[in-house]
């Protein structure tokens, strides 16, 4: 791929590839958008092909993180790390592993905080321990904001509640049918949260232990990971990987409503976005909807530390910016996204003007 070009296309501050010897540290970090505050995004360890593959990853992800963060209200800008290699063999020698995080944890401390990294996919808590023994640019700390997953999840479900409101005129989701995909760490939350509401529920894992438990936790029906999208139900959640909604699977859909945890939901934004709006299904922007996680996590960078009270408040909000999001689409006869991509690029600008006030900072 042509960086410079998709950097320029898309509006990147930075883009930055970190190497280290001694420790086999092949790092890049992606700077999408720092207008609202600093770039806030995980770092996630993969076995890329090549180096133009996780330059694209990176690059596509830190811009996905500028935009949840701008409509979840947060004062963070977009930014994500990818780690190219193998993490199996590095898992298992920790005098390397500690190594290997510390090296990477000096280079975030020389960008001196226009970046903060956390954990993701393929990366633990242990390892934002090792970054943290060299930087505080790092979230996600043990007895700090914790796990992030309880949080996305409850995102989600006041988005779903949203989506119902804004369907039916009623949030209440007793005996809503409701097909979620993937009971990993979200799905198993929101899962227990719809439960809670006495919502009727379809689940599907590649994992059978994981829908056994939610089969004996939650009366959850179980069904095939390739029968999930043909489910008779009101809504599809996707809590297990993105592109579920494309050519293939928009034909099955029997539901009214898709609303999930999962990130890049749409294969094609446009393409499938339209194909949703065509079939009357009402699609909820996904980082909206999963923005609880990010919320949570912002706030151990609260001045006087993190507090869970006013985390939860935020993540209660996502409920009102969904509905109106619905309801701007709806009466304008936009896709969804698209009014979310306007409104978080609506903040960012708004914000890039008022920086052109004086101040010592
Ligand atoms: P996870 O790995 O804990 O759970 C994913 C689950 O999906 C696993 O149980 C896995 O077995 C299952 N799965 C994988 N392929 C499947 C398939 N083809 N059919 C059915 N099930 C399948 O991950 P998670 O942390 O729960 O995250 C779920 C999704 O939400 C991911 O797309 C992630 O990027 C997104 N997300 C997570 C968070 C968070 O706080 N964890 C925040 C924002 C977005």
């Amino acid at each position: 791929m042509d960086a410079f070009a998709y950097m320029e296309k898309y509006g990147f501050e930075q883009l930055c590839l970190f190497h280290d010897k001694g420790t086999g540290l092949k790092a890049i970090t992606a700077i999408h958008n720092t207008v609202l505050g600093p770039a806030l995004g995980g770092s996630r360890f993969w076995n890329y092909s090549s180096t133009d593959e996780a330059v694209e990853d990176a690059l596509r992800l830190a811009r996905g993180m500028t935009y949840k963060s701008a409509l979840a209200g947060l004062a963070l800008g977009g930014g994500k790390t990818v780690i190219i290699g193998d993490y199996a063999t590095l898992r298992k020698d920790p005098i390397k592993r500690e190594a290997f995080w510390r090296a990477f944890g000096r280079y975030l401390e020389g960008m001196n905080g226009r970046y903060i990294t956390a954990e993701d996919v393929g990366t633990s808590t242990q390892d934002m321990v090792y970054i943290h023994m060299e930087t505080d640019y790092v979230v996600g700390l043990p007895g700090r904001s914790g796990d992030p997953s309880p949080y996305t999840a409850r995102g989600v479900f006041n988005s779903i509640r949203a989506c119902f409101k804004h369907v039916h005129g009623s949030d209440d989701l007793a005996g809503k049918v409701i097909a979620v995909q993937g009971i990993g760490n979200v799905g198993y939350y929101l899962c227990k949260y719809l439960h809670e509401c006495n919502a009727t529920l379809i689940v599907t894992d590649v994992d059978s232990e994981r829908v056994e438990r939610a089969v004996a936790e939650f009366g959850a029906k179980a069904v095939s990971p390739g029968d999930i999208y043909a489910a008779q139900c009101d809504l599809y959640a996707p809590c297990a990987l993105g592109a579920t909604v494309n050519d293939e699977t928009i034909p099955q859909f029997k539901c009214k409503i898709i609303c999930g945890g999962a990130n890049n939901v749409l294969k094609d934004a446009q393409i499938h976005g339209n194909a949703l709006q065509s079939k009357g299904i009402i699609y909820a922007p996904d980082y909206l909807a999963n923005s609880g996680g990010v919320i949570n996590v912002s706030y151990e960078r609260a001045e006087g530390g993190y507090s869970e009270e006013a985390s939860l408040r935020d993540i209660e909000y996502i409920y009102t910016r969904m509905l109106d999001i619905l309801t701007i689409a709806n009466a304008s006869g936009r896709l969804t996204y698209e009014v979310a991509d306007e409104m978080a690029e609506q903040r960012i600008e708004a914000i890039r003007a008022v920086k052109g006030i004086y101040t010592r900072k």
